[in-house]
Order: C-alpha cells, then sequence, then structure tokens
C-alpha cells in the first residue's frame, strides 16, 4: 500500500434516478484537496433516458438471450448520449468541482483515444419472443485505457473526469459501460481502489430490501454476489471482479448519496471485493 500521497483512487459514480452530484462533489473535491491522485468517472443513464423522450427518440432496451439488457444505440441514440453525457453532465461536474478548487478536466473516452474499444458487429437479441440478430448498433466495451494520457494530467495536478463513450480503432464512438470502464481505468493506472457508487447501498441479497446488503465477497463468497446481482447490478459485479483481478486491491460496490458518502465507501462500507496484487 502506498502512503495517502500518492494513493490513486478511481470512483465511478451512477447516472441513476436520485443521485445527488452536487453534493458528492463535495465530497470529492475534499478528497482531491487531501492530496489523493483521484480519477472521477460518471454515468448520465437516466438524463440521457429523459432527454431521449423530451427529442422524441424513447430509450429502447436489448435483451440478450440470457437475460442480460443494455441500451439499443443506433446513431440518433449515441448523439443524444453524448448530448447528455459528454455535455450536461460532464460539463456540470467539471463546472462544480472548479468552483470548488479543483483543477478538473473532463474528457470522454473518444478524446485523444482514452478508451479504445471493440463495437459489438453482431448482437443476439430476444425481439418478441424470437431471437433475431442486431448489427448496426453503436455499443461495445472497452479494451485499452491510455494510463499514459491520465497520469500526465495527474501528474500536473489536475483531476480527469471521465465519460462514455469510447472509440474504436477505426474512429467510431461506441456506447460503454462506465462502469467496467471504470474497473480497466483503475487497472490501466494500477490504482490502489475502485469505487461504484450508485443509488443503492451496495449490493443487496433481495434488491427491494436495501437492509439486506452483503458486506462483502468474503462474507458469502463471489458465487453468491453474482447471484444476487440483478439488471444493471450485473455489470457492476462483472466490473468489480475485473478491476480485482486486474490488481486492484480493493473495490467497494457502494453508495453515493449522503453527506458522508464517499468518506464511507473509502471505508470499505458497501460490498468490498479485497483482491491480491500480483
Ligand atoms: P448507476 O446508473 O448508478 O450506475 P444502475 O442503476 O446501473 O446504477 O445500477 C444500480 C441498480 O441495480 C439499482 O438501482 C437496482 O435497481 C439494481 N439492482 C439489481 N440487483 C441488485 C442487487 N442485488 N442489489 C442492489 N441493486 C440491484
Amino acid at each position: 500500500m502506498t502512503d495517502s500521497h500518492t494513493r490513486t483512487v478511481v470512483i465511478k459514480v451512477g447516472g441513476g434516478e436520485g443521485i445527488d452530484l452536487g453534493a458528492f462533489a463535495d465530497q470529492f473535491a475534499a478528497l482531491v484537496r487531501s492530496g489523493v491522485r483521484a480519477v472521477l468517472v460518471h454515468g448520465g443513464s437516466h438524463e440521457t433516458n429523459v432527454l431521449s423522450e423530451k427529442l422524441g427518440h424513447p430509450p429502447r432496451t436489448i435483451t440478450s438471450p440470457s437475460g442480460h439488457t443494455s441500451r439499443r444505440t443506433d446513431r440518433a441514440t449515441l448523439e443524444i448520449f453524448e448530448m447528455v453525457y459528454c455535455g450536461k453532465v460532464n460539463k456540470g461536474i467539471v463546472e462544480q468541482l472548479r468552483a470548488k478548487g479543483v483543477d478538473a478536466i473532463g474528457l470522454s473516452g473518444i478524446d485523444g483515444g482514452l478508451w479504445t474499444g471493440e463495437r459489438k458487429t453482431a448482437i443476439r437479441a430476444v425481439e418478441d419472443g424470437a431471437t433475431v440478430i442486431i448489427r448496426d448498433d453503436l455499443s461495445g466495451r472497452v479494451t485499452s485505457v491510455d494510463a499514459s494520457l491520465l497520469d500526465l494530467l495527474l501528474g500536473a495536478g489536475r483531476t480527469p473526469v471521465l465519460t462514455p463513450p469510447a472509440v474504436t480503432a477505426d474512429g467510431v464512438a461506441i456506447n460503454v459501460d462506465a462502469d467496467r470502464a471504470a474497473a480497466l481505468t483503475a487497472v490501466a493506472l494500477r490504482a490502489d481502489e475502485l469505487l461504484l457508487l450508485s443509488n443503492v447501498p451496495g449490493v443487496l441479497r433481495d434488491p427491494a430490501d436495501r437492509s439486506s446488503l452483503i458486506a462483502s465477497t468474503a462474507e458469502v463468497g463471489l458465487d453468491a454476489v453474482r447471484e444476487a446481482a440483478k439488471g444493471r447490478m450485473k455489470n457492476k459485479v462483472l466490473a468489480a471482479e475485473e478491476a480485482t483481478e486486474g490488481g486492484v486491491a480493493r473495490v467497494v460496490i457502494g453508495c453515493a448519496n449522503g453527506p458522508t458518502a464517499l468518506a464511507d465507501a473509502l471505508a470499505g462500507r458497501g460490498t468490498l471485493f479485497e483482491g491480491v496484487r500480483a
């Protein structure tokens, strides 16, 4: 473990309904002022749904044969996604952090090829009970992170605020999961910790019961955590596993809301995944 001055933490804060990004920015700014090298990754799913409705292009979901769901991303959806993620949400967070004295710089995964990935060229989906193949979706996953760009910024005292989309090697913007992008970013930066914060206390045994928190993978075993995670929580558990397998010693899936949310997550409150650095 490095000392607190060189500790590197990647924090992903969700874009779900009910997350108070203003209150969170206060806590994040205090962490940066304490000398921690921190990278913030954010989502924007709820706002994207709201704007999509307003623009007459309502959100659509792809359901895989195994029941996994993701956003159907045609070109119009990608453009709305960029308006929200790279525009309103990213610039809003950068503005709030700068007002609190943090030298924040907002970047999408497209900028400088920061997050390079692969587009899914054929997605199996279930529509009206039948399995179909979707070939024109602009979604994919991050396969490489330009850590040198982030190191350059962090070394200059700047705080990166990162958001999807990512970009393919041949320059096509793709919608990617921000939790998994944050995990890969933490691995690439050899971060000490990854925090995946959203509007729930962590992985719950029963998603409808906020008091049924699984406090750590050690408590119940990884299989039970995977089993409990439904819907979009599945991606967070996958991201947590990818980070620990990639050498991040500590991952917490926790809550972004409340005056002590960040301190709580840094103290391991939420669902704690502990890895072993190679
Ligand atoms: P964000 O947009 O903040 O990244 P998501 O909405 O994608 O967060 O993921 C969190 C959501 O996952 C919760 O709001 C909840 O509806 C859902 N979920 C499914 N299974 C679980 C579970 N076992 N524990 C907690 N949340 C769960």
